[in-house]
């Protein structure tokens, strides 16, 4: 046995699986975790689960993300339940290790952890249809509104000022100044567009502080392979992949979903003509999302969903451009001035919403009066 297999033979057997395990195969498309799926034959017949083996470069603090995912599929889990759902199926179940914790270290100092297996349910990669796009955000726009009175301050704030565009306003002025490549020259225009809206910075940080928007429960990685939808129903059942659950507003998901799932461009597409906000797309997703939220989303936080993309689209461009101005050091790049490329997608996107707001708001509007 290779030292890895030996590793997995230790993982496994520290988890409280039943039965004897007779399958073990590398799974899944997620680039985060290793992920692995297990089936086991007991009295009750063949039972599957996920194992993964957590990224502890990305994730400095497994304990308290762990401590973050059992808060949240525990809570998700009785309501479910109460709602006469299958929470086997509808939110991950973790499942503990020998000693009753919600993880296991292994003997090569990584964490580990373990979930029922979502049977008859797959994960899609690429939005195919624009079906796609509308089920996620129902998916996610659920998960909002099943977690709405959830106490979010009690999360963990597993990566500091994730979503805290303030801060990352300062990150990048300090990247300006210290011009590390000597590129600031070359990108004045691109500064000059992170400066002339400031505001955008601050307003959500302003309205959370005034307590305009509520504290909520975020998902912060809502890729559409980050849902399983069924197989039979082709419906969206259940949102995975938790690692980045934290404290924050309901508009920096949504938000960002926009950003990446509405652009008719790709995020590094280099012709800015082939950029602009979709508002087929944006209007699929803002129904979706406010459907799935079911009413539990207050005035505020909808009239600040097409703000809150702006916000996010916003945020997101700025921080390729410092990572531009820094010489490429975060992002991962694949060609010279790829982060700016980026960067300047993400901006082009903001000044192209920027002349749709109101139409943003009037289809804000027209869910908003459905739900009510
Ligand atoms: P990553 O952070 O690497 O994206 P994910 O938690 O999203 O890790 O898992 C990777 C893939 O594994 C998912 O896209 C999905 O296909 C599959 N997967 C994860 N959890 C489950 C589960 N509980 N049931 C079935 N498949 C799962
Ligand atoms: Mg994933
Ligand atoms: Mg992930």
């Amino acid at each position: 046995m290779s030292g890895e297999e030996l590793i997995r033979r230790e993982v496994i057997e520290n988890f409280t699986f039943p039965g004897k395990l007779v399958e073990e195969i590398l799974y899944g498309s997620g680039h985060i975790n290793d992920t692995f799926r297990l089936a086991f034959e007991t009295e009750q017949g063949r039972k599957r689960y996920i194992l993964q083996r957590m990224n502890k470069s990305i994730f400095h603090k497994p304990v308290e993300l762990m401590e973050n995912i059992v808060g949240v599929t525990s809570w998700l889990r009785k309501k479910i339940l109460a709602n006469g759902g299958d929470a086997d199926r509808e939110t991950l179940n973790i499942v503990l290790a020998r000693d009753g914790r919600p993880y296991y270290l292994d003997s090569a100092g990584d964490y580990w952890r373990a979930y029922l297996f979502i049977e008859g349910a797959s994960c899609y990669d690429k939005v195919e249809k624009r079906e796609d796009f509308y089920q996620s955000a129902v998916a996610f726009g659920h998960f909002q509104g099943l977690l709405a009175d959830y106490p979010a301050k009690t999360l963990h704030e597993t990566i500091m000022n994730f979503h805290n565009t303030a801060s990352r306003l300062d990150d990048f002025k300090a990247a300006v100044l210290r011009d590390t490549c000597g590129y600031a020259g070359d990108v004045q225009r691109e500064i000059r567009f992170v400066l002339e809206r400031e505001h955008l910075a601050y307003v959500l940080g302003e309205m959370q502080a005034e307590k305009k928007l509520p504290l909520r429960v975020t998902h912060n990685d809502t890729k559409l392979n980050n849902i399983m939808i069924d197989d039979k129903t082709g419906k969206a059942i259940c949102v995975i992949d938790l690692d980045t659950v934290m404290p924050g507003l309901a508009v920096n998901d949504f938000g960002d979903s926009i950003r990446f799932g509405a652009s008719t461009g790709d995020e590094d597409e280099r012709d800015l003509a082939k950029v602009s906000c979709d508002m087929e797309l944006f209007e699929l997703y803002t129904k979706g999302f406010v459907e799935g939220c079911a009413g539990s989303l207050t005035d505020e936080e909808l009239d600040m969903l097409p703000i809150g993309a702006m916000v996010m689209t916003y945020e997101c461009g700025m921080r390729f451009l410092a990572d531009h101005l820094d010489g490429d050091v975060y992002f991962k790049t694949h060609r010279e001035g790829h982060n700016l490329d980026r960067c300047r997608t993400q901006f082009k996107l903001v000044a192209d919403m920027e002349k749709k707001l109101s139409a943003m708001n009037a289809i804000v509007d027209k869910y908003r009066q459905r739900e009510r």
